[in-house]
Formats: structure tokens, C-alpha cells, sequence
């Protein structure tokens, strides 16, 4: 059966409660119970000795009794309900209360009957009138059998308090099962309430409403993590739609300009307005080599921006690392006439070195492509101020003011009939910029058109 936190909750505080209030009635009634019978035997005893003392006092020596006092004491037991026969040594009855008055006798034993059940742990229990021995200096002169009602009787005052204890009992367990109750439900809605709103976030967000945010303040720890962790799991899948529909948007941009040259250079080929001569194919060709490649650096974006989050981190120096790059870029650079010159000191990152190589590879591409033949690009690595440093200078073309704050957007290229010549996409800054970011490092860029571009890459050290 399925129930809700907020039920189940509920009902385990009252049963608790109900079980705690049962034991505390139970045990406390035993207890009471006992020591109170205990207390009222031991009163009992005393007043019988009371009685047997009294008796005492109506013997006069020589056998002789003063019935009239023993008469006085049996009726004023009699009215307090105590029933009274004495009897002399020989065992002659000197005064009976039943023989005095039976009728009330009756009422009085009826009555006992009646007190002696009724409370918690009291046994049937018969009428007997236990004998005591009158003694006078050691002697025994006559007998006082007094009635009682074995064990087990209570009288009315004594009923009267078992039973107004019992009431205080029952009172304070229906007090405590309604606070229980009230205690119960105010804790389960306070429980539950968050947990719910969490619930109806969480769907939601399911539905495609990624905006959506817990913003209810909780004070319990497992709650606040329950929280924080929907509000980021809504974020990144917030962070990835757009991510998605940018692209797709980019992508329908970006293709269509080179789709629809060539559509038209193919139908006029095909209606025979142009020749399809070597020149034009050529064209076409070129028109495909830069979609694909394109295609190419979009799937390389995709893969860094959805692998940001998950870095393979190691330690290592980032001087060597770029230093073993420049050298396989030397090739490329001395066929262009560039001159590439690295300096370097040991600078510790904690980064994913398959992806830093990707940034450092970007940024000397991005200086052979941009800087013309003749020119000089310089390459330094510097550890300072808990910072490791990778600045990539060119003295090339340069990047207009205008332009600078844009070129780490996708697809931004600073002059597009330049890059389209040189087979830019726009994509390589973006990766760099992806890439740094989940690093939690920096990437700026200094540029005029006259002293060529400097970019500088941080790392904190490690
Ligand atoms: P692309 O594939 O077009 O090179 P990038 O994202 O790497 O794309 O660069 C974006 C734009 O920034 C380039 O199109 C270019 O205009 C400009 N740029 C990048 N690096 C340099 C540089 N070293 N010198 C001059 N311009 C640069």
C-alpha cells in the first residue's frame, strides 16, 4: 500500500504516542495501585488495633466487662461500617454487631461486595471478620473479631481516589495523543511541504520548463541538498538547450550562404547558362571543402562544450606541453616564412591536457593564419603570482576594435570575405574560450591592426 510521507508521518507520531500513553497508564495504575492498597491494609491494621486497644479498656478485671462501653465502641464502628463481635475468654459472645442490628450489618457487607471489584488488579475476595486477642498484661481475656473484606476492599474515600487518579491518567493521555496528533501533522507538513514543491519543480521541469527554480528556503540539510541539486540538474539542462538551440540556429546561419551558391552555380551549369568547366567545378568544390570542414569544427564545439563538465585532470607543466606543440608547428610556420620562437619556465597546471593542447593548437593556428608571410609570432609560458600564463603575440593583421569583443562567439569571424579565404569558421576562439572556462581559468585579447594580436591564457597553479 502506498501512502503519502505526510500520512505515514502522521500516523507514526500518534502511534508512538499511543503506545508511550498506554504503557505510562498501565504501568503507573499498577504501580499507584499497588502502594496505595499497600497504604490502606497498613491503615486498616492500625485502626483494628485502635479498635482492640479500645476493647482492652472496657475490661474490669475478674471477668467482668463494661458492656455498656463495648456497646458504645461496637455502634460507633457500626455507623463508620465496621462490623464488631466480642466475645470473653470462655468464648461467650459479650456484644455482636449483627445480632445488634443485622439489617445494616447486611447493607454494610453488600456494600464491600460492591467496592472490592471495579479497579484495576483486585481478585474476588470473600467477607471473613479476622480475630484479635484482647490482652491485658500479657493475658488474654477476651476476642474482637472485626469484619473485612479480605485484601481487596477499598472503602468509598479510598475508591474515590483510585478512580479520580485514573481520571487524571486519562485525561493527560487524551491531552497527550491530541498533541501528539497536532505535533504530528504541523512536523509532517513541515517535512513534506518542501518535498512536495520539489516534486512539482522536478515535473516541470520534465516538461521542457527548464527556467523553473525551487526558491523555498529549507532548514534541513537533506532537503537544501534535495533542492540545490533539482536547481542545478534545471540549469544545466537549461544551459544545454540553449546551447542546442543556438546551434541549430548558427548552423541553418551559417550553412545556408554556401549552400546557395552552390545551388545556383549547379542550376546554371545544369540549364547551360555556365559551362561546367574546370574553374567552376573547382568553385563548387572549394564551396564543399568549407562546409565540411565546418561541419568538422562544429562537432569538435559540441564534443568540448558537452564534455566541459567532465575534465580529465592531471598535473603537469604547461611550458613543456606547449613547447613539444611549437615544435610540431615549425614545419607549417617556416613553409609560410613565419618566424615561431617559444620561452618558457616550469609552470605546473591542473588541467586536461588533451584539451589545453587543443586551446594552444587553436591559438597558433589562429597566428599562422593571420599573420602574413615575413612576420614573427612569439610563444612564452611565465609562472607569477600563482598564475601560469600562456601568451601567444603575432605581429599579423590584427583584430579591428570593433571586433574584438565579439571574436570568442561562435561563428564570429572579424572580417568575413578575409577568413572565408583563409577557411575560418569562427569556431576556434569559441573552442578555446569552452575549453579555458571549464578551467575556471581566463582568456584575453589585446589587438590593433598595426601591432598584431596577443592572446593571454590563465591558469591558477595548482
Ligand atoms: P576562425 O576559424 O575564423 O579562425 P576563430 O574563432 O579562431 O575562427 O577566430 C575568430 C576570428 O577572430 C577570426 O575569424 C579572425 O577574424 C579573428 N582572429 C583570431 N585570431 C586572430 C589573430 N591571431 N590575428 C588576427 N585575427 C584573428
Amino acid at each position: 500500500m502506498t501512502t503519502s510521507l505526510r500520512t505515514r508521518l502522521s500516523l507514526t507520531y500518534i502511534l508512538t504516542a499511543a503506545i508511550i500513553v498506554f504503557l505510562i497508564l498501565v504501568l503507573t495504575n499498577a504501580f499507584v495501585v499497588k502502594h496505595f492498597r499497600e497504604y490502606v491494609k497498613e491503615n486498616e491494621e492500625l485502626r483494628n488495633k485502635q479498635i482492640v486497644l479500645m476493647m482492652s479498656g472496657q475490661y474490669m478485671g475478674d471477668y467482668r466487662w463494661n458492656t455498656q462501653g463495648i456497646e458504645t465502641i461496637g455502634v460507633s464502628c457500626l455507623e463508620s461500617g465496621i462490623i464488631l463481635r466480642v466475645k470473653d475468654i470462655s468464648g461467650k459472645v459479650i456484644w455482636d454487631a449483627k445480632t445488634h442490628n443485622d439489617g445494616m450489618c447486611q447493607r454494610i457487607i453488600t456494600n464491600m461486595t460492591q467496592n472490592s471489584g471495579g479497579i484495576i488488579g483486585t481478585k474476588d475476595s470473600s467477607y471473613i471478620e479476622i480475630p484479635y486477642d484482647i490482652n491485658i498484661n500479657l493475658k488474654k481475656v477476651g476476642t474482637v473479631e472485626i469484619g473485612t473484606y479480605g485484601s481487596n476492599y477499598l472503602n468509598e474515600h479510598d475508591i474515590a481516589f483510585v478512580n479520580a487518579f485514573n481520571g487524571v491518567l486519562l485525561v493527560v493521555g487524551i491531552f497527550s495523543l491530541i498533541l501528539a496528533l497536532l505535533l504530528g501533522t504541523f512536523m509532517a507538513s513541515r517535512i513534506s511541504n518542501p518535498i512536495s514543491k520539489v516534486i512539482r519543480a522536478a515535473k516541470s521541469i520534465s516538461k521542457g520548463f527548464y527556467s523553473e527554480r525551487i526558491t523555498q528556503k529549507a532548514n534541513t540539510l537533506e532537503i537544501i541538498e534535495l533542492t540545490s541539486t533539482v536547481n542545478n540538474l534545471a540549469e544545466s539542462l537549461e544551459k544545454q538547450e540553449t546551447l542546442r538551440k543556438r546551434l541549430t540556429a548558427d548552423v541553418a546561419h551559417e550553412l545556408r550562404t554556401p549552400l546557395a551558391t552552390l545551388q545556383s552555380h549547379i542550376e546554371a551549369m545544369l540549364d547551360g547558362i555556365w559551362e561546367a568547366d574546370a574553374n567552376r567545378l573547382q568553385s563548387c568544390h572549394d564551396e564543399i571543402t568549407r562546409i565540411s570542414k565546418m561541419v568538422g569544427d562544429l562537432e569538435k564545439l559540441t564534443k568540448y562544450e558537452s564534455e566541459s563538465l567532465r575534465l580529465e585532470r592531471e598535473i603537469f607543466d604547461l611550458s613543456e606541453l606547449t613547447d613539444r606543440l611549437v615544435q610540431n608547428f615549425q614545419g607549417q610556420f617556416q613553409s609560410k616564412s613565419l618566424q615561431l620562437v617559444f620561452g618558457g619556465e616550469i609552470s605546473m597546471i591542473d588541467a586536461d591536457r588533451d584539451k589545453i593542447s587543443q586551446v594552444v593548437i587553436n591559438l597558433l593556428s589562429n597566428a599562422l593564419k593571420y599573420t602574413p608571410e615575413g612576420g614573427r609570432v612569439e610563444v612564452q609560458v611565465d609562472n607569477s603570482n600563482g598564475k601560469a600564463k600562456l601568451i601567444v603575440k603575432d605581429n599579423g593583421i590584427g583584430i579591428p576594435k570593433e571586433d574584438l569583443p565579439y571574436i570568442f562567439e561562435r561563428f564570429y569571424r572579424a572580417d568575413k570575405s578575409r577568413t572565408r579565404m583563409t577557411g575560418g569558421a569562427g569556431i576556434g576562439l569559441t573552442i578555446c574560450k569552452a575549453i579555458v572556462d571549464a578551467h575556471g581559468g581566463t582568456i584575453e585579447v589585446e589587438s590593433s591592426n598595426e601591432n598584431g594580436t596577443k592572446f593571454i591564457v590563465s591558469f591558477n597553479s595548482p
